[in-house]
């Protein structure tokens, strides 16, 4: 049939071929592409980071959230939803990783040297292929010995699908990264698969509530119900709680009413420069 393309599945079996409407095929010519891309975009230094506040009740910057940027020189910014998935099913999330997690311990050693800054904290997205890495511990710390970082302002953000690999190996990655003062945060947290009992295994600082729940806060009572347990389940646990996706003052005075304390999204600020960043911790001083 002249309509179905024809496509070696990866992985599969020599011999197998798959069909595929043009539909998928061109999803997966565009996916092929894209990594093609990737490889090229980390050769030439077309990422860059962006930071997005994070503000405590007085509206005082505390930290921020390091989220990474790919100018594509012919397709412009590609947004994280779309290229992080290639990166991790193509493993290129490896040295991407690396190379943020480089960028972010560079800022924070540059935010030390000012008092403006110093007490700022990072917060760095790990995927869950590269928290499992054998060398994922030592990398990190080589970085921070390089960098000259705090790490004690670095705080890296997991998610719970973390749990679904054998939990101890992921409560080793982070007890060795805590001892060296490496914060973490569970980020999206609600949307995955958390059981209780793993979840208190976990060496956790805080949990970050994810923002399909802040989103309706005010107007969907199970969003309500969520957001209030989470802050409740951080307390019982003894955790930090922060929000992310903020967008209203309403939403914020409704989280702070409930023992929400730590906020981050629109209403602070969009996510920018270190220079926006720096100019509005210095506004708030
Ligand atoms: P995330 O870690 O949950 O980051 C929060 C996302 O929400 C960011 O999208 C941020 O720009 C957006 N956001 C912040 N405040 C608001 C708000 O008030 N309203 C709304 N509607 N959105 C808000 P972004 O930058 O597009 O990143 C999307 C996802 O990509 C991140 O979700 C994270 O999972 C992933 N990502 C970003 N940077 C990295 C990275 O360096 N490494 C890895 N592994 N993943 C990353
Ligand atoms: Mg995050
Ligand atoms: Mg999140
Ligand atoms: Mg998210």
């Amino acid at each position: 049939r002249a309509d179905l393309a024809m496509y070696q599945a990866k992985g599969a079996g020599r011999n197998t071929l798959r069909f595929f409407n043009p539909e998928m095929h061109s999803v997966l010519a565009r996916r092929a592409t894209l990594e093609v891309d990737l490889r090229q975009g980390l050769l030439d230094g077309q990422f860059f980071l962006q930071y997005q506040p994070q503000v405590d009740d007085n509206d005082k910057v505390t930290g921020a959230e390091a989220l990474l940027r790919w100018r594509h020189p012919q397709r412009g910014l590609v947004s994280p939803g779309e290229f992080i998935p290639v990166a991790e099913s193509s493993g290129l999330i490896l040295p991407l990783g690396q190379w943020v997690l480089e960028a972010a311990a560079r800022q924070l050693a540059v935010w030390a040297r000012h008092s403006e800054t110093s007490h700022l904290s990072l917060a760095v997205n790990i995927s869950a292929r590269q928290f499992r890495d054998p060398h994922f511990v030592e990398q990190v710390l080589r970085i921070i010995g390089q960098t000259g970082a705090n790490p004690q302002r670095l705080k890296l953000e997991i998610t719970e699908s973390l749990l679904l690999d054998d939990i101890g190996d992921a409560v080793a990655t982070m007890t060795a990264l805590k001892s060296h003062g490496v914060g973490f945060s569970l980020d999206d947290f609600g949307t995955g698969y958390s059981s209780l009992s793993y979840l208190k295994r976990l060496p956790l600082d805080q949990l970050k509530i994810d923002q399909s729940f802040v989103r309706d806060v005010l107007t969907d009572p199970n969003d309500a119900a969520i957001a209030r347990t989470i802050v409740a389940l951080a307390q019982t646990l003894g955790l930090g709680v922060i929000a992310e996706g903020v967008e209203t003052q309403a939403q914020r005075s409704f989280l702070a009413e409930h023992g929400c304390h730590a906020f981050q999204g629109y209403l602070f600020g969009r996510p920018g420069g270190a220079e926006d960043l720096l100019a509005q911790s210095q506004s708030m001083a």
